[in-house]
């Protein structure tokens, strides 16, 4: 038994509190306190339900020099996780139930974060023949995606929409024209062209998300199932503007948006530091301006890490050479806690949404209220302020483009279905 002193209550249904909330059998048992073994004292924290990533790079198989299960559960959990989507672009792809299956097995020993692996849409991610859908879902696979890659073929989105709506699971794609993105390194402008890099402009992901809208209508109307659409790490107004569109013309589209899309902007290139490349790339102060309002009037769902981590050699290679991705697991609540909360007055109760409702909506799971009963996945948040520091990383993704920034809202104690996985209590 844990019992979680004095400490102010935050989900999507709103705030509350300070209560006392004992926490016993994998469950919420009082929200009026009790007799603990352990007490910790909440006073000044709040306690909301776990976090949920859809969109994480975990790197095993075959990467483990980049990430493995364990640092990149562990990371998780300790940036307040309690569950998880890894996507299936490793090295051979995750497009057999099989490999589907040894993820799950594996993770489960861990005893860290939930795994909820996604698979591939087609095999070995080539875009050409699709994955067994529903024997992928029967070993555990929630989501399907070429997420590292794009759908070139709008035929195969439509056949592997089609198929994903009769099992009720959800494609999610990587939205950018291939032939349109070339090889960008930046976002495409008058910044690039002054800096003399490669840009990737923003009509790449506009006019994929504008097809892939209207494959989704395609499938709509010949699919006797609901196909639902994911479009994932949404960068630009304009990818805004057309998902909010089709959402208000009933289209059964999702979306999300990354820590660093939201915190960051093209402004970071004139370093040239590769940290920051990444696809896409980071955008215009008015594309962030327009994801913002997406957070606040529910164009975006979710907001997704796309941690991506790399080892520091390939990520300190030039501008051109180095990988794309950036790595966030460990700060993206406390960052956006940070520069959206307390800087910019974004509603606490909507940010903690967008990291549990909105992405378990996304999967089809139900919502999640702190109240006598409810599973016990939590995480404490700390209001102290400290400054990022990579070198404490649990990924061994440690670098960040965050370092040094001050932030509050860290995690200090996770809890899965009752049991402390993360502790960083004072
Ligand atoms: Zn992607």
């Amino acid at each position: 038994m844990i019992l979680i002193r004095n400490v102010r209550l935050v989900d999507a249904m709103g705030e509350r509190g300070p209560l006392d909330v004992l926490i016993g059998e994998g469950r919420i048992l009082s929200l009026e306190g009790g007799e603990a073994k352990q007490v910790v004292d909440g006073t000044g924290c709040f306690l909301a339900p776990g976090f949920l990533d859809l969109h994480a790079h975990l790197r095993e198989p075959g990467e483990e020099v980049k990430e493995d299960l364990f640092s990149g559960l562990l990371a998780a959990v300790r940036g307040g996780y309690t569950d998880l989507v890894s996507m299936p672009n490793t090295s051979p792809p995750v497009d057999t139930p099989e490999a589907v299956r040894a993820l799950r097995e594996k993770a489960k020993a861990l005893g860290l974060a939930r795994l909820h692996p996604a698979a591939a849409l087609t095999e070995k991610q080539e875009g050409k023949t699709l994955t067994p859908a529903g024997l992928l879902q029967e070993a555990g696979a929630v989501l399907l995606t070429d997420d590292g890659r794009t759908n070139e073929d709008a035929g195969v989105l439509a056949a592997g929409l089609l198929m994903a709506a009769v099992l009720g699971l959800p494609v999610a794609v990587h939205a950018e024209d291939a032939g349109l993105r070339r090889g960008g390194v930046m976002n495409d402008g008058a910044l690039a062209d002054l800096l003399g890099l490669p840009g990737n402009p923003p009509e790449a992901e506009a006019a994929r998300i504008a097809r892939d809208l209207e494959v989704l209508r395609y499938a709509l109307r010949r699919s006797p199932a609901t196909p639902r659409l994911h479009v994932q790490h949404l960068s630009t107004k304009r990818g805004l503007e057309l998902v909010r569109e089709a959402k208000r013309a009933g289209l059964p589209v999702t979306a999300e948006a990354t820590p660093h899309h939201l915190t960051l902007t093209e402004e970071a290139l004139r370093t040239f530091d590769p940290l920051f490349k990444v696809a896409p790339p980071l955008r215009t102060r008015e594309d962030q301006e327009a994801l913002l309002e997406g957070l606040l009037d529910g164009t975006l769902d979710a907001i997704a890490t796309d941690h991506a981590p790399h080892t520091l050699a390939e990520k300190e290679k030039d501008l051109l050479r180095a990988p794309f991705g950036i790595p966030s697991l460990e700060v993206a609540f406390p960052l956006l806690y940070t520069e959206l909360h307390l800087k910019r007055g974004f509603p606490l109760q909507r940010l903690v949404e967008l990291f549990t409702d909105g992405p378990r909506r996304v999967l089809g799971l139900s919502p999640i209220h702190l109240e006598e009963g409810a599973e016990a996945s939590l995480v404490l948040l700390s209001p102290k302020e400290r400054p990022v520091d990579p070198a404490r990383f649990a990924s061994k993704a440690r670098f960040s483009p965050w370092t040094g920034w001050r932030l509050g809202g860290w995690p200090v104690l996770t809890l899965v279905e009752g049991r402390i996985v993360h502790e960083a209590l004072e």
